[in-house]
């Protein structure tokens, strides 16, 4: 496959942009492979691309039920940060953040990531001081993280509602390192890197069913056939308790739940950062894309379902908490909104790890969060497969440690998927 570079851009601009090749192929399915990953969104894409790439394995392929990048990996409001304090967490986002930085590079794709700061507004001098020792933990674990005060914050962002919120802003806590990029170019990148190095992404083939032999699995049942495999990988987001149940093993501590997200009509440039409002019951973050659309999501729609859209109560809940924080919002007009379907876990982590059946591996329990985790999480799901045994920064990430009583709690919560994000 030819390298993009500035010159075929040139030379194809000269010759009718007729020089360019495919992105990735269109193979047909093989009766067997070595490795194969069920979900063409970013976490499979990116598992097959590292297992190629990091350990050299062939024969792989990844299977999609739509079109890659279907699912969540291109619904997300693209907010990447690595703002975590939980050992475990800490480390696995902040690698996570750190290939981010590199991934245009490494995937020879601009995933246009934009490090513009993510900037979560504080209104109480409690969550001033826990958000202290949240940031401090994330300097002296190598991050970054500022507390900004409100006489920095209005000079920055000068938009927000500082005269009569019904929560004041007293500040914010920001991860300058922190961004977004474009989902649909991350997804299109790791599928043309993964393509390149032979691994065959079958779209429209979706896995009907999955066969035991013994302690194994042997193949998966799929729309285009029967394909066996010495290894699978589970990567299906919200569709993982489908999957989990395909293969006999029972209940999973996950809930699939519905998420929404929104773009406004384009706007001149308004807002350079990702803002992120949360306080007594709001929840909401906001950025302008690329294009000029306000972006912009809430809450869950507090309802369990595998449905890819979203539902009316939810849509006023999210424009009052835009209104109430940003009231210059208040006649922009929505463009489009539509739904996910968000796999959350019991404590607000997610799982990298193996499964009671010996050659079958599950990623999964996203939450509100899994964009910015897709190149560590198909780092760490590649190395899982590849050694048959966890990379200490995710050895908690397994789903024993509800019985064991070590949850990673981030947000000291509970064990509750609606107080999770
Ligand atoms: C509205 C919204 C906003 C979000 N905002 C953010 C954000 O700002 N920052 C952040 O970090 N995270 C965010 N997330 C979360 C993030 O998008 C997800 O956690 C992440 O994309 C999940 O991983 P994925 O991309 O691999 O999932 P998906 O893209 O959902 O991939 C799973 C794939 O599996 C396929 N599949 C399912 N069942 C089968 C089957 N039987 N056979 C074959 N294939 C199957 C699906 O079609 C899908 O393509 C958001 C999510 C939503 C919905």
């Amino acid at each position: 496959m030819s390298r993009y570079s500035a010159w075929s851009v040139f030379k194809n601009g000269l010759t009718g942009q007729k020089g360019w090749e495919r992105a990735w192929r269109d193979p047909e399915p093989k009766s067997e492979y070595d490795i194969v990953i069920v979900g063409a969104g970013l976490h499979g894409l990116a598992t097959a691309y590292y297992l190629s790439k990091n350990h050299g394995l062939k024969n792989i392929a990844v299977v999609e039920k739509g079109w890659l990048g279907g699912g969540n990996g291109g619904r997300n409001t693209t907010i990447v940060r690595s703002n975590y304090m939980m050992p475990g967490n800490r480390e696995f986002y902040e690698h996570s953040l750190t290939l981010w930085e590199e991934l245009s590079h490494e995937l020879n794709y601009n995933v246009m990531f934009s490090q513009r700061s993510h900037v979560s507004l504080l209104h109480s001098p409690a969550a001033r001081d826990a958000t202290a020792r949240r940031y401090n933990t994330m300097r002296l674990t190598g991050s970054d993280g500022e507390l900004w005060s409100l006489e920095k914050l209005k000079n920055t962002i000068p938009h927000l509602n500082y005269d009569n919120a019904r929560f004041p802003i007293i500040g914010a806590a920001v991860q300058p390192r922190a961004g977004t990029a474009r989902h649909d170019a991350v997804a299109w990148g790791y599928a043309r890197a993964a393509d390149s190095h032979g691994v065959d992404i079958l779209q429209n083939c979706e896995v009907t069913g999955v066969t035991r032999q013994g302690s194994q699995v042997s193949a998966i049942e799929t729309s285009r056939g029967t394909i066996k495999a010495k290894k699978i990988g589970f990567a299906v987001a919200g569709n993982t308790s489908r999957l989990w149940s395909m293969a006999d093993l029972g209940h999973l501590p996950i809930e699939s739940h519905k998420l929404q997200a929104f773009v406004s009509e384009p706007l001149k440039p308004l807002l350079d950062h990702v803002v992120v409002f949360g306080v007594g019951g709001a929840h909401f973050y906001i950025s302008q894309s690329d294009k000029g659309g306000m972006v912009f999501g809430g809450d869950l729609d507090w309802y369990k379902s595998y449905a890819q859209r979203g539902n009316l109560p939810i849509v006023q809940d999210v424009a009052e908490c835009a209104t109430s924080i940003m009231p210059c919002l208040g006649r922009v007009r929505m463009l489009r909104h539509w739904s996910g379907v968000m796999d959350m876990s019991m404590d607000g982590s997610p799982f990298i790890c193996k499964t009671p059946i010996d050659n079958l591996y599950l990623n999964a329990g996203w939450n509100y969060g899994g964009f910015k985790a897709s190149p560590a999480s198909g780092w760490y799901f590649a190395d899982l497969i590849a050694n048959d045994r966890p990379d200490p920064v995710i050895e908690n990430m397994h789903l024993q440690r509800f019985e064991q009583g070590i949850i990673i709690d981030e947000r000291g919560a509970g064990p509750d998927p609606k107080l999770h994000g």
